[in-house]
Formats: structure tokens, C-alpha cells, sequence
């Protein structure tokens, strides 16, 4: 039940220098950070990541979006991190997010809005959205050696 899970703080984040208050949220809840770094993606490597929405009308924008600055990649681990994290992000969609997720509390476009304007929808945050797309992620963005197995006080305090 211990998971893996892929988090990129998005290069709207990384620029608006939210991303420390973010990380700590993670870090309040018990999860672990067993990877963490800062890439500048380009398109090619865009496509891998959203490989199931390059087809997509919005593609062109999201990849825009996604390419625009840095992203921070985070691995985190915790139990059943993967629907945790989904449920800490919120909605898709800014305007939807509830109060309380990172996209909620950081910020409030609609996708509307977005389509609109020709911009990709700046949601401040990816994260896996299952199990078996969270092993992808990691081995698409981490080396095995980028990963890390250590104690953390959350598992004498948190998990045991
Ligand atoms: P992410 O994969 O970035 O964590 P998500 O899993 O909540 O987001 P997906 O359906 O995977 O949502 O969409 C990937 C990204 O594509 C979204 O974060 C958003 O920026 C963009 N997107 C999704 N749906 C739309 C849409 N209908 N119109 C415009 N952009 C969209
Ligand atoms: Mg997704």
C-alpha cells in the first residue's frame, strides 16, 4: 500500500515562486520526497508525458504551457500516495477546485476561459493519476539513481 507518485510543479508555479508552499503541504501531510528536480522540458519530451492528449484540441496550448519555464519534478511516497495527492491537487479545472486543494487555494481561471484566450489552462500542478500511470511518470522523469530509500519521521510517527 505504500505508492509512488509523479508531482510536477508547473512552470506558472516555479514563476510565481509558490512552489516552497506547495512542497510543504506534501511534507505536512507525512509524504516522503524520495526524488526531486528542476528540468526545463522540451515539446519531444512534452509528448511522452501527455501522451494520451496529444491528439486533443487543447494539445498545442498545454504543451506551450508546459514548456514555457521550469518545472520542479517531485517522487513522493506515502500510503495509497497516489489517490492522496490526486485529492490534495483538486479538479482539473481551477474554477471547479475546491477551497482547501492546491489548485483551489492557488488558483481560479476556467477552462473557458482558457479556450478563449488560446492559453493552456495554468493549474499550477500535475500529478499521477493512477498507480500504473505513477510508475511510468517516475521512470519517465527520474533515473533510478535520482530515487531515494530512507527513514523519515513519518514512518516511526505517521505510518507505524
Ligand atoms: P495533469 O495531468 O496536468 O495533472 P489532470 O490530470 O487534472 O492534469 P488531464 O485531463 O490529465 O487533467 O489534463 C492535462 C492538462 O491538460 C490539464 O492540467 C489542463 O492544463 C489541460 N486540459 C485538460 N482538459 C482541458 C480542456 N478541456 N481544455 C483545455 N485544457 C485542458
Ligand atoms: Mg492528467
Amino acid at each position: 500500500m505504500i505508492e509512488r507518485t509523479l508531482v510536477l510543479l508547473k512552470p506558472d508555479a516555479v514563476e510565481r515562486g509558490i512552489s516552497g508552499r506547495i512542497i510543504a503541504r506534501f511534507e505536512d501531510a507525512g509524504l516522503k520526497i524520495v526524488g526531486m528536480k528542476m528540468i526545463w522540458i522540451d515539446a519531444e519530451f512534452s509528448k511522452r508525458h501527455y501522451a494520451e492528449h496529444v491528439h486533443k484540441s487543447f494539445y498545442p496550448t498545454l504543451e506551450a504551457m508546459i514548456t514555457m519555464g521550469p518545472v520542479i519534478a517531485l517522487a513522493l511516497e506515502g500510503v495509497e500516495a497516489v489517490a492522496l495527492v490526486r485529492k490534495m491537487v483538486g479538479h482539473t479545472e481551477p474554477k471547479t477546485a475546491a477551497p482547501g486543494t492546491i489548485r483551489g487555494d492557488f488558483s481560479h481561471v476556467s477552462i473557458h476561459y482558457a479556450d478563449a484566450k488560446g492559453i493552456g489552462v495554468k493549474n499550477i500542478i500535475h500529478a499521477s493519476d493512477s498507480v500504473i500511470n505513477a510508475k511510468k511518470e517516475i521512470e519517465l522523469w527520474f533515473k533510478n539513481e535520482e530515487l531515494h530509500t530512507y527513514k523519515s519521521v513519518h514512518d516511526v510517527h505517521t505510518i507505524a
